[in-house]
C-alpha cells in the first residue's frame, strides 16, 4: 500500500523583496515528495521532466526513498519553467513566466508497480493528466487529495471540473476559493464548491493559516508567526505534502485525525518558507519536525470554561 505523488516537476526563478534567486529546482510534485517522504516510504512520483534536469536532483529524491519509475525524461525538451515575483506582504505574488515546455504534451503513465495507492496526492499539474492517472489505477484510492491553482482555473476550467467530481479533498487558497465558486464569502464559497465534488476542502490563507471543511463543520489552524519569511514558494505544496504524508502515514482519514494532518501541513510549510526553494526541507530531521509540531501545540492551546 502506497501514497502516489503528480506534480510538476520545474525550474524556478524567484523575485523577493529581499532576494532573488537564479533558476532553481521547484515543482509542486517536488515540494510535495521532500515533505511527505518525512513521514512515509516510498513515495511513488509521477512527473515529467526534460533533459536539462540535473541528475544529482533525481538522485537525492531516489536516496529520500522517492521512487522515480513514474517520472519520464524527456530528453531533448526542455523542463517547465515557473517564475514568480512576490509583494511587500509576502503573502501574495505575480506570476511572471510560466513556460509549460515538457508539461504541453504530458502523457502520464502509471507503472504497475504504483498499482496498490492507497493515498493518491494530485499536486498542481494540468487538471486533465491529473484525471488520467485517477482513471488509470485499476482501484480506487482510500484518499484522493487535489491541488489546482488560478491559473488552470483560467485555461482548463472544465477539466478542473470534471476532475474535482472525482477527488475526496480539494486544497486551494482563498482567492482561488473565491474565483472557483464566485462567492465572497469563504464560508459560502467552500459550500458550492463541496457541491462540485469533494467532501472535503481546504482554503489556505497563508500566513493567516487554514480551513478545513466538511460538511457543516469548520476546522482553523493557524500558522505559526514566524520572525522571517524568505521565501514562500512552495509553502502550499509543502502544507498538501504534510496532510497527505501524516495521513498515509496513520491510514486514518477521519476528519478528527484530518485536523492534525492539517496542522502537521502547516508546521512543515513554516520550515519550507525559511529559505529559498526546497533548501530548508532537505535539511530539517525529525527533531525538528516534532519541535515545530510542539511550537504549534504551544501557540493554540489554553483553557477556558463556557457557562
Ligand atoms: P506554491 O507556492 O505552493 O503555490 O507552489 C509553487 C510551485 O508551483 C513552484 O515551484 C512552481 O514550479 C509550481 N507551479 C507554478 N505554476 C504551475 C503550473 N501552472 N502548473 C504546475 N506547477 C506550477
Amino acid at each position: 500500500m502506497s501514497l502516489v505523488v503528480v506534480g510538476s516537476m520545474a525550474f524556478d526563478a524567484i523575485e523577493t523583496p529581499f532576494g532573488k534567486s537564479d533558476k532553481i529546482i521547484g515543482g509542486a510534485g517536488t515540494y510535495i515528495a521532500w515533505c511527505a517522504s518525512n513521514f512515509t516510504q516510498p513515495i511513488k512520483q509521477i512527473s515529467v521532466v526534460g533533459g536539462d534536469f540535473p541528475q544529482e536532483e533525481l538522485d537525492a529524491l531516489t536516496a529520500r526513498g522517492v521512487n522515480l519509475e513514474g517520472v519520464q525524461i524527456k530528453k531533448d525538451e526542455k523542463t517547465f519553467f515557473w517564475s514568480g515575483r512576490y509583494h511587500l506582504d509576502m503573502n501574495s505574488r505575480d506570476t511572471l513566466d510560466t513556460q509549460l515546455n515538457v508539461l504541453e504534451n504530458f502523457q502520464p503513465v502509471v507503472p504497475e508497480s504504483y498499482q496498490d495507492c492507497e493515498f493518491l496526492m494530485l499536486g498542481n499539474l494540468v487538471p486533465a493528466v491529473q484525471r488520467s492517472v485517477i482513471e488509470q489505477l485499476k482501484n480506487r484510492p482510500k484518499l484522493i487529495v487535489m491541488d489546482t491553482m488560478n491559473f488552470w482555473m483560467e485555461v482548463a476550467l472544465d477539466d478542473l471540473l470534471k476532475t474535482l467530481a472525482m477527488v475526496d479533498v480539494l486544497m486551494v487558497n482563498d482567492s482561488e476559493a473565491r474565483q472557483l465558486s464566485g462567492e465572497h464569502s469563504l464560508v459560502k464559497a467552500a459550500a458550492k464548491i463541496m457541491a462540485m465534488g469533494p467532501k472535503y476542502l481546504v482554503i489556505k490563507k497563508g500566513e493567516h493559516g487554514a480551513l478545513l471543511f466538511h460538511e457543516k463543520q469548520i476546522f482553523f489552524a493557524p500558522a505559526l508567526p514566524l520572525e522571517d519569511v524568505f521565501d514562500p514558494t512552495g509553502a502550499g505544496d509543502t502544507f498538501a505534502g504534510g496532510f497527505i504524508g501524516h495521513l498515509a502515514r496513520t491510514k486514518d482519514i477521519s476528519f478528527d485525525n484530518m485536523k492534525t494532518a492539517i496542522i502537521v501541513g502547516s508546521a512543515m510549510a513554516s520550515y519550507c518558507v525559511e529559505k529559498f526553494g526546497t533548501q530548508r526541507l532537505r535539511e530539517i530531521s525529525d527533531v525538528d519536525i516534532e519541535s515545530r509540531l510542539n511550537e504549534f501545540v504551544q501557540l493554540v492551546n489554553f483553557d477556558i470554561s463556557v457557562g
